[in-house]
C-alpha cells in the first residue's frame, strides 16, 4: 500500500482504478495520488476526445490525455506539455 503523495492517505487502489477507467493506458501503478486528489475530465482530449487527467498543480483542464501526450513525445521527441498551442478543428 502506497500513501498519497499529496495528502498522505493510503491509496485505495480499487476506488482509484474505477476513477481512472476512462483514461487510456493508465493504471493505478502510474499514480502516486489517491482518488480524492485525482481529477479526471471526460471527453476533454483534443486528439482522441478521451478523458484527461488534471495534475494537482495544474489549474486548468489539459488539452491532451496522458496517452496522447506520450504519443506526441514518441513521435516528435518533444514534450508538448499538457496544452496544445493552437487548437485546430
Ligand atoms: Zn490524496
Ligand atoms: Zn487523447
Amino acid at each position: 500500500m502506497k500513501p498519497c503523495q499529496s495528502c498522505q492517505t493510503v491509496i485505495d487502489e480499487y476506488t482509484l482504478d474505477k476513477q481512472l477507467e476512462p483514461l487510456r493506458d493508465l493504471t493505478v501503478d502510474d499514480f502516486n495520488v489517491c482518488a480524492d486528489c485525482t481529477t479526471i475530465v471526460v471527453d476533454a482530449c483534443v486528439e482522441c476526445s478521451g478523458a484527461v487527467y488534471v495534475p494537482r498543480n495544474v489549474a486548468v483542464t489539459p488539452d491532451y490525455c496522458p496517452a496522447c501526450r506520450a504519443d506526441r513525445i514518441d513521435r516528435t521527441g518533444t514534450d508538448p506539455g499538457w496544452h496544445c498551442d493552437t487548437v485546430s478543428n
